[in-house]
């Protein structure tokens, strides 16, 4: 007898959808077909048992960590960012996109908010207002701190690891990029050749794995987005984006929730036991000092990275036939205070191989960077101008910043050590490596950084901000940037054992 369709439960052939499945959903404005999303004003009916201000690396990481965490538990878990959905993924990963679009894009006032403009003493500091922030456009370079740079911090690198591999895994870290590429082997080769042992491949935040058995690798470079993927295939959470916080609410001590406002100035105000401040090295320490928040350390203690750019060029004929890409790093034999990083050839096209079609050179060109490491100190911070509100009701942001005597001096060190790493490589200076304007790298940190003393840091070795309970930071404001490396994975890393915090928190 046939089956009549109606009775039939679900379709024979697996890859036919089930008529439930094949139902349409109109979307609407709060409904993107790639992301769930909580209307503000659900959200703010609710208690959350955490809730997530700003999506950038440490706020994404922290809800994952938290879905994981709390992956069997009733808890309530919201975030909200100010920005909109820009992009599903980062912008590398868009076929559309080549070097010159790529910077067009992230330039559009739109999203991009250029506030160092204002500031002389720090001309490139900059917001991406956008589900993912800055890890929409970042470089992905992903080395840890060293060992010896945990000796200021409050916590040992030992206990650093467990959470430095987490990270690693999550965005998909690897030396991989330019494996069996011979330029990449003569480089390090001459490099070691010449005493500098410790060269290496550099690590990048990329998923080199192949598309296959239905598992999808396209999305090679990693952003916040994986994040909420992650998230999301654990439980469900509450996401709103368009939301700015612009307060911190406490109770008798303890964190009550926070305030927000939608671009149409609507106000609400949502309600958590636990606020989890991921809004950025200028936007955290904003909103502290505007709640009011006592910490003499907070928005103190800015710290980047002294960065000296350098292009060196070498003719092909010295690399074997099937030349492919560098991209590396030398860490300064006796200083570790000091990092070369490289990549090339052609490092303006250097990420945009896949549509390119790309001429045969004979002469290649490299980008190196050497990154310093700076001495904190208080003068060096952020701070609110009275009468500047914007139309947020909050006022905008000042910085005092400064290089001193002893950053002058591993300045000078940067500069030879730039020039000497060039030389062991056999190529060839393009020009005088030249120091870029503080701000330039987007390395800032240190706002809010952690540590024992509440006279020197604005919070613990948590993230909880020293003297209230349920408030807590994870973002780069809390790196102390003791190192040359990069700071994205520390952020990671961090945000991943705040959230452990937090949940073990929950449990006791
Ligand atoms: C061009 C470029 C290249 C870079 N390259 C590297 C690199 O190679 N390696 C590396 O380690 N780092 C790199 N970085 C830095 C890296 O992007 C940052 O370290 C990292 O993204 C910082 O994460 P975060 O969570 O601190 O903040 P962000 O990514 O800035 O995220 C903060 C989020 O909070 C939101 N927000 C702000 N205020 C509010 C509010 N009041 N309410 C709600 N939401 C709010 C913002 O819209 C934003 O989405 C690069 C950055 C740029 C721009």
């Amino acid at each position: 007898m046939p089956i009549s369709r109606q009775t039939d439960p679900e379709p024979l052939n697996p890859f036919i959808l089930s008529p439930t499945r094949r139902q349409w959903v109109p979307p609407g404005p709060l409904q993107p077909e790639w992301l769930p999303m909580t209307p503000i004003e659900k959200m703010a009916q609710t208690d959350y048992d955490a809730l997530i201000v700003g999506s950038g690396a440490g706020g994404s990481a922290v809800l994952w960590r938290l879905s994981e965490q709390w992956a069997a538990s009733g808890k309530r878990i919201g975030i909200i960012e100010s920005g909109p959905l820009l992009l599903p993924t980062h912008g590398r990963n868009l076929p559309t996109m080549d070097q010159e679009r790529f910077v067009r894009f992230f330039d559009n006032p739109l999203h991009t908010e250029y506030i160092g403009k204002q500031w002389p003493e720090y001309p490139g500091a900059k917001i991406i207002r956008a589900l993912g922030g800055r890890t929409l456009q970042w470089n992905l370079v992903s080395p840890r701190l060293s060992p010896v740079q945990f000796k200021s911090w409050p916590i040992s690198y030992r206990e650093m690891v467990r959470y430095y591999l987490l990270a690693e895994e999550m965005m998909s870290v690897t030396t991989d990029y330019a494996k069996g590429s011979s330029i990449q082997q003569t480089l390090l080769k001459r490099l070691r050749a010449q005493g500098l042992a410790d060269a290496q491949a550099l690590p990048l935040s990329a998923d080199l794995q192949a598309s296959q058995f239905g598992i999808i690798h396209s999305n090679v470079f990693t952003s916040s987005i994986n994040f909420f993927a992650a998230a999301l295939n654990i439980r469900p959470f509450d996401l709103a984006v368009h939301v700015r916080a612009n307060q911190v609410l406490i109770d008798k001590g303890r964190a009550a929730g926070v305030k927000v406002m939608t671009p149409d100035r609507k106000s609400y105000t949502i309600a958590a036991k636990t606020v989890i401040l991921s809004a950025g090295t200028w936007e955290t320490p904003r909103l502290l000092l505007h709640s009011g928040i006592p910490g003499k350390a907070i928005g103190h203690y800015l710290v980047n990275h002294p960065k000296l750019i350098a292009i060196a060029r070498g003719s092909r004929d010295q690399f074997g036939e099937v030349s492919g890409v560098a991209s590396l790093m030398v860490p300064h034999p006796e200083n570790s205070r000091i990092l070369v990083t490289g990549i090339g050839p052609d490092p303006e096209q250097y990420y945009w191989y896949a549509y390119e079609e790309k001429p045969y050179l004979n002469e290649l060109r490299f980008r190196f960077y050497c990154q310093g490491t700076m001495e904190p100190q208080f003068d060096n911070h952020v701070y609110l101008v009275p009468g500047t509100e914007d139309e947020y009701g909050v006022p905008r942001l000042q910085v005092k910043f400064t290089y001193g005597n002893e950053d002058r001096v591993t300045i000078g060190k940067q500069f030879k050590f730039l020039e000497k790493a060039v030389a062991s490589m056999g190529l060839e200076l393009e020009s005088a490596p030249r120091l870029l304007p503080p701000g330039e790298d987007n390395h800032e940190c240190g706002t809010c950084r952690m540590g024992v003393d509440p006279d020197t840091s604005a919070t613990d070795a948590f993230g909880r901000i020293h003297g209230i309970s349920g408030l807590f930071v994870a973002d780069n404001s809390v790196v102390r940037l003791s190192g040359p490396a990069h700071p994205t994975l520390t952020t990671v890393a961090l945000a991943i054992r705040t959230a452990d915090y937090i949940s073990g928190q929950a449990q006791s």
